[in-house]
């Protein structure tokens, strides 16, 4: 995304002091000319911090002000090892709370709301900040944490909640346990928001009409503040990113250029203003897109799209990075082919080849016009030649991962 003069500055500011404050990037840019980034061209010249230089600066080695100026740490779950600890000053939090209102205000939530909060509470960013942007606008906030799902409607009708934050399965299973207690005319619940993660058209849906509710989808993580820093507008044509805070790039994640604006990639962020722990190029590992162009409910802030998914997702054939994503787009786009699919990749005669599996609900007479209709327009968004089957619904296996969905059969 082009910089405008406010981030240009603000990252001018950024890079000429990170050496300075902070001794992680004093060693990491050592041998970089730090005043010679002074616009966006040289500023792409800079290299990436991503989360494994992070968990080598444990505990506190990326913190760039004194410690008395700390006044909260935060710390990211530590699946493969060492965890990684933010540490945020006061205006780091006030910053913060100040995005996460914003998402609010966004969703049309007022301080006459009353907010029931499910996700966790403690060294994990997540339940604090939906927690502090609530008291910043003047909402009720209902603390409620994770779990004890009894409790959670008890409070829910008693307290005639208005708003879920939650996950996309907790929200699903707390709409199935309403449905199942024959509970939804005690509910009062108007708007949902829901932590940006993978989750399908179908689950959408299903918690839409279950619990009568919008929905918004939100995105954060722990290194950069945590969740609030983007959210979904009522257009649902992806989430406005609060770019007066933070800077957005896509990249490629094999040759980790910039893509143009519209193509999927790997979101990179830099955070403007953060005092206690700034990162400048961080590597999110979301796979998403910068959606081009100004939105129709008027916001100035760009978007991006919902994350698609994860680096690790992406496959790579015929030496074309390709997405989950870019598959659904395809078959959401031709009549006749339904939203199940399969990708097999085999090695077929010293060339790689992919074969597009996907349900259709159509008599199997018009399988060819579609497999065809799906095939050519493949080629034509996405590049390369595939072949494209169509199979009766219900034939193909179900699950919520994605990564079931790829069977490659190069590596066996
Ligand atoms: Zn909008």
């Amino acid at each position: 995304m082009k910089m405008n003069e406010e981030q240009l500055s603000l990252m001018r500011n950024l890079v000429s002091s990170i050496k300075e404050k902070s001794p992680f990037y004093r060693e990491k840019y050592a041998d970089i000319d730090t005043d010679g980034i002074v616009d966006q061209a040289s500023f792409e010249t800079l290299p990436f911090t991503d989360k494994g230089d992070l968990r080598d600066a444990y505990p506190l080695g990326i913190m760039a002000v004194p410690e008395s100026e700390i006044v909260r740490i935060h710390s990211s779950s530590g699946t493969t090892g060492t965890p990684v600890v933010i540490p945020y000053t006061r205006r780091d939090v006030e910053d913060w709370a100040t995005m996460f209102e914003r998402c609010y205000r966004m969703a049309g939530i007022t301080r006459e709301d009353r907010i029931q909060i499910t996700p966790g509470y403690g060294l994990w960013t997540a339940g604090i900040g939906f927690q502090a942007g609530a008291e910043r606008l003047g909402a009720m906030a209902v603390p409620m944490g994770p779990g004890n799902t009894e409790k959670q409607l008890k409070m829910m009708q008693d307290l005639r909640t208005t708003v879920l934050c939650s996950t996309s399965s907790y929200a699903l299973l707390l709409a199935e346990s309403i449905e199942r207690q024959g509970l939804k005319e005690h509910i009062h619940l108007k708007k949902g928001i829901i932590g940006s993660e993978r989750w399908g058209a179908k689950m959408r849906r299903r918690i839409t009409e279950e619990l009568g509710i919008e929905l918004y989808d939100i995105y954060g993580l722990t290194e950069i503040y945590g969740p609030g820093i983007g959210i979904s507008c009522g257009c649902g044509t992806g989430m406005h990113v609060w770019e007066d805070f933070l800077y957005f790039e896509v990249i490629d994640p094999v040759t980790l250029r910039p893509v143009p604006d519209g193509e999927v990639g790997e979101l990179v962020i830099t955070t403007l203003r953060k005092e206690g722990a700034p990162l400048i190029r961080y590597r999110t590992h979301d796979l998403t897109r910068i959606i081009p162009g100004q939105c129709a409910c008027g916001n100035r802030f760009s978007r991006i799209d919902v994350i698609t998914g994860r680096t690790d997702d992406m496959i790579k054939v015929k030496g074309v990075n390709m997405f989950p994503a870019q598959f659904e787009e395809v078959l959401a786009a031709v009549p006749g082919a339904s939203s199940e699919y399969q990708i097999r990749i085999e090695h077929v005669d010293g060339k790689d080849s992919l074969t597009l599996l996907f349900e259709s609900a159509e008599p199997a007479e018009r399988y060819p016009e579609i497999e065809a209709q799906v095939a050519a327009r493949f080629k034509q968004v996405v590049g390369p030649a595939i072949i494209a089957r169509a199979v009766p619904l219900q034939e193909l296996p179900r699950s919520e991962k994605n990564t079931a969905r790829v069977v490659d059969m190069r590596f066996r």
